[in-house]
């Protein structure tokens, strides 16, 4: 079995630059994702907050960059998914393409869509049913849609939404949004736009394409069915951390629990990015993440030599 000193977890701005700077510190080093590099960035349309891009830069350009200069040290990178990790020193690392040894282990797997977990969703999901603006956005051209939500991603999506739609509808459980005050200046006089406050999804609706939601007003308890041809999801993401929660601590919500070294409650293990508690869940603070874990395993392996 290969032992590595160091495998990573996530190939997205944390793990890859934490593969950046172990392979550049001469640590034998595995990086193992299971798709896309770049992670949730490669959906964004442009990333305009990223420090070194005055003009915004697209996030799978951006992703694509950060791969190549990552690989270009020596990091050894496989496409699999990681399903489990075996307690002990070297740590066992199980993958759909094999197993390994590592003596520290990076987890930078960050996290996934929330599901609105109603009727119909799951069924009408890739059939009106999206998470993801910028890449299913075009296919409602002149058409009338629904995004869910009220943060930075929702308000972002309604945005790009509204480049193709008739008429974007944004549908918030609250009377206020979580979104950031520059955003929410762009949205509240965009023709395109109508918010719909306090009010909750119940169903999706539609045989074989979404037709309508069904919706309940929280406040006043009074139903109605909004007809649209799409509906956006954007309420948030969730851990990916179901494959380690036998080895490192999680909090309540799922995500993994490190110190400001980025260490985790088993020695030699990291988490970085946003599938660690307290992440500021944006680019450059996945980057600075990153480093952090990959200086902290390098500092573990020289005290253990
Ligand atoms: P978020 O900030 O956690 O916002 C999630 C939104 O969904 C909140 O408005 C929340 O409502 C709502 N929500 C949660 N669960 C819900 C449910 N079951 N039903 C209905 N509504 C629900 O998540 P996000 O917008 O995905 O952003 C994640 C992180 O990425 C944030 O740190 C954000 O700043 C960052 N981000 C930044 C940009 C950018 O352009 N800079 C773009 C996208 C994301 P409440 O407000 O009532 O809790």
């Amino acid at each position: 079995m290969t032992k590595y000193e160091a495998i990573i977890i996530g190939g997205g701005p944390a793990g890859l630059a934490a593969g950046l700077y172990t392979s550049r510190a001469g640590l034998k080093s595995l990086l193992v994702e299971r798709g896309l590099f770049g992670g949730q960035i490669v959906n964004a349309t442009l990333v305009e907050n990223y420090p070194g891009f005055p003009e915004g830069i697209s996030g799978s350009e951006l992703g694509s960059l950060m791969h190549q200069q990552t690989v270009k040290y020596g990091l050894e990178v496989i496409t699999a998914e990681v399903t489990g990790i075996t307690t002990g020193q070297p740590y066992g690392v199980s993958t759909t393409e094999g197993n390994f040894e590592a003596v520290s282990i990076i987890i930078a797997a960050g996290s996934e869509y929330r599901k609105l977990g109603v009727i119909g969703e799951e069924r009408l999901s890739g059939h009106g049913v999206s998470y993801c603006a910028t890449c299913d956005g075009f296919l409602f051209r002149d058409r009338e849609v629904a995004v869910v939500g009220g943060g930075d991603a929702a308000i972002t999506d309604a945005l790009e939404l509204s480049r193709h739609a008739r008429k974007v509808h944004v549908i918030h459980r609250r009377d206020q949004l979580r979104a950031g005050q520059i955003l929410q200046q762009r949205v509240f006089a965009h023709p395109k736009l109508e918010f719909i406050w306090d009010t909750v999804v119940e169903e999706v609706i539609g045989e074989e394409l979404v037709k309508g939601l069904r919706l309940t007003n929280v406040k006043t308890e009074q139903h109605s069915i909004l007809e649209v041809a799409g509906v956006f999801v954007a309420v948030g993401l969730m851990p990916n951390s179901r494959s380690f929660f036998n080895i490192v601590d999680l909090d309540d919500a799922g995500y993994i629990i490190t110190d400001e070294t980025m260490a985790t409650s088993a020695p030699g293990i990291f988490a970085a990015g946003d599938i660690r508690r307290n992440s500021a869940r944006q680019v450059a603070a996945a980057v600075g993440d990153g480093v952090t874990a990959a200086m902290s395993a390098f500092k573990y392996l020289q005290e253990r030599s």
